[in-house]
């Protein structure tokens, strides 16, 4: 089951020519969420072809460059007659500045909007296959990181070991692989353990929206497929970074490798650094590299297909 990823907006508080302000969607099988929605949001959707039918919006905190990109959104899908609900996740404390900006300038949605609140700990969305959750940050507003968590998959099914214990092929298979022990025909029993492998982890997405380096993002989900972290400097301004409750590249791979990530992205980067990705590559590459991980910059509209873990189709 694919999982994509598409960075919209990966500038830090203010744009460049070649950045967007923060935004990152998500597609899973039919389902497309987004987090954050920074100013120019709409049109980075476009550009980058990932369509405007989102069902569910995860704001990590109500700073403009995280949420300007909502009323614009919001009254592009009205004049597209969209009747579908949206649902906001959003900081506890912070309903009432979200429907400000959901309400901007007196536009009234046609469709469902429905803020929820979340705090550390909360399970922002719960779909049938994975879940959203919401950790604590260390930001100078109320906010919130999410982490995207696919529930176990079944183990695998062993279908030679299935036919030698006389498992006829058919609807006793897949009832095996649900887990339910069958009857052959001759009386005997055979149990799902028999024939079905041990669990297999699903995938994992670590949004960390901005913040200091944390102890919560690392205890938010294990081993993340990909963390996407705030490294809105390089060593040169970490004391900047401190001041102004971000992190640099630096300190997002230190977290990464607390976390057990494969993958990291540097997001939110200063606009001081325009066009120059060497230093926060470099420095997080020191404590952050290896076979099996890796550090980058993502570019806006970069898309990435996160796999799974053991490196199976699905
Ligand atoms: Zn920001
Ligand atoms: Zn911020």
């Amino acid at each position: 089951m694919p999982l994509r990823v598409t960075f919209l907006g990966t500038a830090g508080a203010i744009p460049t020519t070649e950045r967007n302000p923060s935004a990152i969607f998500v597609a899973r099988e039919g389902e497309k969420l987004l987090f954050d929605a920074g100013e120019g949001t709409q049109r980075q959707m476009m550009r980058f072809g990932t369509g405007f039918s989102v069902s569910h919006l995860f704001v990590t905190h109500l700073h403009g460059d995280h949420v300007l990109g909502i009323p614009g959104l919001l009254q592009t899908m009205d004049f597209n007659d969209r009747e579908e609900p949206l649902a906001i996740h959003t900081p506890a404390g912070t309903r009432r500045e979200l429907k400000g900006l959901v309400n901007a300038l007196g536009n009234r949605p046609s469709f469902p909007v429905r803020i929820n609140e979340v705090g550390d700990g909360d399970v922002a969305y719960r779909a049938d296959e994975y879940e959203v959750r919401a950790f604590a940050t260390d930001h100078d507003a109320r906010s919130v990181g999410y982490a995207l968590v696919e529930d176990d998959r079944k183990g695998r099914f062993d279908r030679e070991r299935a036919e030698e214990l006389g498992v006829p092929v058919g609807p006793k298979f897949s009832k095996l692989h649900e887990g339910e022990p069958v009857e052959l025909e001759d009386g005997t029993v055979v149990d799902p353990d028999q024939v079905v492998g041990d669990p297999r982890p699903g995938r994992v997405i670590v949004y960390t929206g901005d913040t200091r380096p944390a102890a919560a993002t690392v205890e938010a989900a294990e081993e993340p497929d990909l963390l996407i972290h705030d490294a809105t400097f390089a060593d040169d301004r970490a004391d900047r970074a401190a001041e102004t409750a971000h992190s640099t590249a630096r300190q997002a791979a230190e977290i990464a490798n607390r976390a057990g990530a494969d993958r990291l992205a540097l997001m939110h980067l200063s606009s001081r650094y325009a066009g120059q990705t060497d230093a926060h590559l470099e420095q997080a590459r020191e404590v952050f590299a290896g076979d099996e991980t890796d550090a980058f910059v993502p570019d806006d509209g970069q898309a990435l297909d996160i796999p799974y873990p053991d490196g199976e189709a699905e």
